[in-house]
């Protein structure tokens, strides 16, 4: 009689973990099922989808029906919300991104904490992915954005974006992953003191500590504004006399400049004023200089061993100011191509001559040893085709660009100056004070403005 009990009672054990195994099918199965229908109804509606799987794991109805009717889908994650372009949805697919804490040390950065973000190749259909920040960046109201390149370069995207709790990160192509981050200002240098003459006009060197520092945003306070004014860092002298400017940024760091505005000496009057414009003049380098600037065009090389290497800090500096700036005004800017060697541009254009021809290939592309981009003082911006005209980066580039000490170098209907067709993409740094001289000029070219040729001796 024991012994059959216990027989029973196995057997019922099995039926009961049968059962029990059944049940759990049955209830992921009405889960699926509601979840099914408030997936499709949220999608239905154009609402954000909940997703409760790192899979995309949803009916193929409403896999069809986000293909066809979507542009856009959300998909929303536990920690984050993916947005992309609904022709990319599919079941079962992995679109996770690892989202963590990491300190950086490499580059510019010394201990850097932040927010890394490991593509894990999901950026190629994200176009952008929504995630809460932590206290310690948020807090300072201010992020930039990093995107890494496949060799560990930190290339800066986004700077100085004002955020809350939550940052949209908008993906670029070409990076491998991001990385968001607050770099705190500990301090601004500057030179101590300027002498001008009324009329003149001077920029404001600041340098920060560390250069990469997010908030590079200062007030000019403390001077008197009968003596000076200051516009976008740079002081006209009004009147002769004694000042002080104090330099303040958001991080309280503050730096003092002595200004000394001297009277204008009185020139001998002249009968009839013939203006003479600067003469380019040739450095012992084998570099051509006007104004204090590099000349470089048809007329003008470079030689061919001027190698910088690199984009000059006086470019970058310039370029992360205006993209601050640029940011903040919602527009998404980068350097598509900076610096390029003598021997690279060599390259480049035996490839156009052997496409188009010599005679076509110089009204777009310079020769080795004419090309600005050699200088590391020019680059073109986000997409170097005449497809960039018109956009509204392009826009914000040729209202803004001066601001920061930057020109469209081949403007429209400058042609015959430049020797160039327009190019929207390009700029290239001269100084505040030229670029703001040259835009109230109404934008005009280099050549046009200094009145120098730009022609191939031969
Ligand atoms: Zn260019």
């Amino acid at each position: 009689m024991g012994k059959r009990r216990k027989r029973i009672r196995i057997d019922r054990i099995l039926i009961c973990l049968v059962f029990l195994v059944a049940l759990i099918f049955l209830i992921r199965f009405i889960i699926y099922i509601i979840f099914g229908f408030k997936v499709l109804g949220e999608a239905k509606k154009g609402n954000t989808i909940k997703l409760y799987h790192d899979n995309a794991n949803v009916w193929k109805k409403t896999v069809k029906y986000i293909n066809e009717n979507m542009d856009e889908v959300n998909i929303k994650y536990k920690n984050y919300t993916i947005t992309m372009d609904s022709s990319y949805f599919k079941r079962n697919m992995n679109i996770k991104p690892d989202i963590t804490t990491k300190k950086i040390n490499s580059g510019e950065f010394y201990k850097q904490k932040g927010i890394y973000i490991d593509n894990n190749n999901i950026m190629s259909i994200a176009t952008s992915i929504k995630f809460k920040l932590p206290h310690y960046i948020y807090k300072n109201g201010y992020v930039d954005l990093y995107g890494i390149t496949d060799d560990g370069t930190y290339v800066l995207l986004e700077s100085r974006k004002k955020v809350d709790k939550y940052y949209t990160l908008n993906v670029y192509d070409n990076y491998k992953d991001y990385f968001v981050t607050y770099v705190k200002l500990d301090s601004i240098k500057t030179t101590q003191s300027y002498t001008l003459e009324e009329g003149e006009t001077k920029e404001i060197k600041l340098e920060f500590n560390p250069s990469n520092a997010t908030n590079k945003k200062v007030v000019y306070t403390g001077y008197d504004k009968d003596i000076i004014s200051i516009e976008n860092g740079l002081i006209k002298a009004l009147k002769a006399g004694k000042t002080t400017i104090k330099i303040k940024g958001d991080d309280m760091s503050i730096a003092k400049v002595k200004i000394v505005v001297n009277k204008k000496k009185e020139e001998p009057k002249k009968t009839e004023k013939i203006e003479v414009k600067s003469k380019v003049t040739k450095g012992e380098d084998g570099i051509y200089y006007i104004d204090g600037i590099m000349i470089v065009n048809k007329s003008y090389p470079l030689p061919e061993t001027y190698d910088p290497g690199k984009l000059l800090p006086e470019f970058m500096n310039a370029y992360n100011e205006m993209l601050a700036d640029a940011t903040s005004d919602g527009i998404k800017l980068w350097i598509q191509s900076g610096y390029r060697s003598y021997d690279y541009q060599v390259g480049l254009y035996d490839m156009y001559v052997k496409q188009d021809g010599r005679a076509k290939a110089d009204t777009y592309s310079a020769r080795p040893g004419y090309s600005e981009h050699q200088s590391g003082l020019a680059a073109d911006i986000n997409n170097p085709s005449s497809s960039f005209n018109g956009t509204k980066e392009a826009k914000w580039l040729k209202e803004n660009c001066y601001k920061y000490g930057f020109i469209i170098r081949f403007p429209e209907g400058e042609e015959e100056y430049t020797g160039y067709k327009y190019e929207s993409w390009h700029i290239r740094y001269v100084g505040k004070v030229i670029s703001n001289k040259i835009h109230e000029a109404g934008d005009i070219s280099l050549e046009h403005y200094y009145d120098i040729e730009s022609k191939y001796s031969n």
